[in-house]
């Protein structure tokens, strides 16, 4: 059987080069969405139309009884997990600490962090040898903005992020016994539409010539690092990072 993989935030940008390239791969996927299912259908689409297996399932991972609901619908339609990318996160609007608000930051720790967590959480119930599973392996999407704290512009998101980086830590160390890596990566500037919804579309072009490769990332390019981490041939490594960012 296929070693089966949870996507979340599988739609667009990153998430979708995850899905796209783990089929490849011989994973059957479950690319999981929030609101848009015509994207998500599409991502299915070019991995069925390339020999691969995949479906697209809902789920806002912010709320836990979705994230409930996401992992039941992948036992039943696909299987047991062996694999969690913990891809989905948001980025919000520009701006300074005076006008961060909590209705704000819960948004940006609820969708970033809470929901990384119960994706995790369901993930080591189903792996890890402790519960029965045979183990298997979670990447987190954390961000250079966790050691570089995105002052003047994303502060919070740069906070959510680090607190990735500490839960991949801790994770990892807690499951290692029970055959589980938890691993992270930390892209740099990556060609993808959340620098829209951060408000400014062009944001990797603009900053690209300050960049020590002259160039932002491919989707793709993370992917390659995610994949990697996931493999086997990472069988030696937890609780660590792979920056995907040009040198940065
Ligand atoms: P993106 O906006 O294209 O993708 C994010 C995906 O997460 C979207 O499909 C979105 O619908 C989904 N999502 C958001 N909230 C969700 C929720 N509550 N439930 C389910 N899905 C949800 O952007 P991307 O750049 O591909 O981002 C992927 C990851 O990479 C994010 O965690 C982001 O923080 C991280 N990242 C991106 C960059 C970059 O430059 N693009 C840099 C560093 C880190």
């Amino acid at each position: 059987m296929d070693p089966i993989i949870v996507i979340t935030g599988g739609s667009r940008g990153i998430g979708a080069a995850t899905a796209c390239l783990a089929a490849e791969r011989g994973y059957a996927v479950c690319v999981n969405y929030h609101r848009n299912r015509q994207a998500a259908d599409a991502v299915v689409e070019t991995i069925r139309q390339q020999g691969g297996k995949g479906v697209a399932i809902a789920a806002d991972i912010a709320i836990e009884s979705d994230v409930i609901k996401l992992f039941k619908a992948v036992d039943n339609q696909l299987g047991p997990i062996t694999a969690l990318v913990n891809n989905a996160g948001i980025l919000e609007q520009q701006m300074r600490v005076e006008n961060l608000d909590a209705a704000r930051l819960n948004r940006v720790f609820a969708a970033n962090v809470t929901g990384s967590f119960l994706c995790a959480r369901e993930a080591v119930k189903r792996m890890s040898t402790k519960h029965g599973g045979s183990g298997g392996a979670i990447v987190n999407v954390s961000s250079v903005a966790a050691r570089l704290g995105a002052p003047g512009e994303y502060v919070d998101y740069a906070a959510s992020k680090a607190a990735i980086d500490a839960m991949t830590i801790g994770l990892a160390k807690e499951v290692a016994e029970e055959k589980i890596r938890v691993n992270a990566v930390r892209p740099g500037f990556i060609y993808t539409d959340i620098h829209a919804d951060g408000g400014e579309p062009n944001r990797v072009d603009r900053v690209k010539e300050f960049l020590p490769m002259k160039r932002g990332g491919q989707p793709r390019e993370v992917a390659q690092a995610i994949l990697w981490l996931l493999s086997s041939e990472a069988s030696y490594t937890t609780g660590t990072f792979i920056e995907v960012a040009g040198g940065r």
